[in-house]
């Protein structure tokens, strides 16, 4: 039996986790809920669950969280304030943890899982994008288990296994980006997208930021980033490629010229339940693919002009450690100018391009100097919110 702590249980992938734990009684049990400040459906889900603990980050939320979990009857553990998801990834009682917080907000929950050596599935590619190779070193030096949720990492982890390979005799990793909502469609002027139109992806149904990066094509960016630190891969060697039906969920080509891939339909409790069950498979409730009536599928290659985001994101693997997490701390801060309509879509990456040039901090060589320089690219990216202002 494992006990999980899911973190960020009340968002997009939470609730996915918890929909395919609560079909697998007998293998998974949910003892830890975290969330940032929804007390509402943190509490409804303790209650239909009943875990040993529950987090709430914001500290104001509390009294809520816990009158409501009293009402329904429930008597375990509150823990709140913004370090207590950390709490729960250190947590011994805990081997497993889900981590789908969104973005730096959960780098130190995934360092604390990692430093306890714990089996992480790991959702949050932002931790990745900022931790880097030192949160991968922390990973090997403590035994933990890195497993990757996001649908195109956990593709390529898929197809690495299927193929018995250990990546040295990988010779091209193929992304696959569905493009989100505007790629395909050209006569679209991106400065002047609003917000709703940017949250209505085609293929996923997924969390507000999520949904934004994956229309700048920054979504990618990270994933770019992300998979050139999870299987030690040269950007260059890394492809992106726009495939709209999100069939495909990524492919690895190796060094005979053979390409795997691995496909399925968009559900990501697909690679919640690969990742939960590794190296075994689970029964999955998700739609099968009708490989007879699932149409053509098309492959092509991004339009980084009208993205520049996915460009900035590979230039920022060969600019240092820094960058990456510079270009994370000014996305989050866009994105979110963008949502409150601040600012438009398309100053979204002319931001990024600006705080990136306005900072040149040094290499961080540990958490604190990762968690250093995101704030300083929070506070660049808010200053120069200014300029870019609708
Ligand atoms: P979401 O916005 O739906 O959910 C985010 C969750 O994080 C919520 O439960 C929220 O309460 C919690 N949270 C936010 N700030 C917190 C904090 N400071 N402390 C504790 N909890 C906090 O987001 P999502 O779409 O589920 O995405 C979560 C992560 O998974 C992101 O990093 C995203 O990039 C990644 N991801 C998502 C999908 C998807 O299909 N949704 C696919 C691949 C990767
Ligand atoms: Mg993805």
């Amino acid at each position: 039996m494992q006990n999980i702590a899911i973190l960020g249980a009340t968002g997009s992938i939470g609730r996915s986790a918890l929909a395919v734990i609560a079909n697998h009684p007998d293998r998974y049990r949910a003892g830890a809920l975290a969330a940032g400040s929804d007390a509402k459906a943190l509490a409804a889900a303790a209650l239909a669950v009943r875990p040993q603990a529950v987090a709430i980050a914001d500290e104001a939320k509390r009294s809520e969280l816990a009158a409501l979990l009293a009402e329904g009857g429930w008597k375990g553990e509150i823990l709140s304030g913004p370090g207590a998801a950390e709490q729960l990834a250190a947590d011994a009682r805990f081997d497993t943890v889900i981590h789908a917080i969104v973005g730096a907000a959960g780098v130190r929950p995934a360092f604390a899982a990692a430093a306890a050596g714990k089996r992480l599935l790991l959702a949050n590619k932002e931790s990745v994008v900022c931790g880097g190779e030192i949160l991968m070193r922390t990973v090997r030096e403590s035994g933990a288990t890195l497993l990757p949720v996001d649908s195109e990492h956990n593709a390529i982890f898929q197809c690495l296994h299927a193929a018995g390979s250990s990546g040295r005799d990988a010779a091209r990793i193929w992304l696959t980006c569905s493009g989100g909502p505007f790629h395909a469609r050209p006569e679209v002027d991106l400065a002047r997208v609003t917000p709703e139109q940017a949250l209505a992806h085609p293929t996923w149904k997924m969390g507000r930021k999520i949904s934004i990066d994956s229309a700048t094509l920054m979504n990618k960016g990270l994933e770019v980033i992300e998979a050139h630190h999870l299987f030690d891969f040269p950007p260059e060697r890394i492809s992106v490629v726009i495939h709209p039906q999100s069939v495909v969920h990524s492919m690895v080509e190796f060094a005979d010229g053979a390409v795997v891939a691995e496909l399925g339909t968009a559900d990501m409790k697909l690679p919640i339940a690969y990742c939960l069950a590794y190296p075994e498979r689970i029964a999955g409730d998700v739609k099968r693919l009708d490989i007879t009536r699932m149409g053509p599928l098309t492959f092509s290659e991004p339009d980084t002009g009208r993205f520049p985001l996915l460009a900035l994101a590979f230039e920022a693997i060969s600019s240092g450690a820094a960058s990456p997490i510079i270009l994370n701390g000014a996305n989050e801060v866009a994105v979110e100018a963008f949502l409150a309509g601040k600012i438009g879509f398309a100053a979204i990456g002319a931001l990024c391009r600006d705080a990136l040039d306005a900072l040149s901090p040094a290499e961080p060589s540990g958490l604190e100097d990762i968690l250093e320089i995101d704030r300083m690219a929070r506070e660049a990216a808010r200053s120069l919110t200014a300029r870019h202002a609708i």
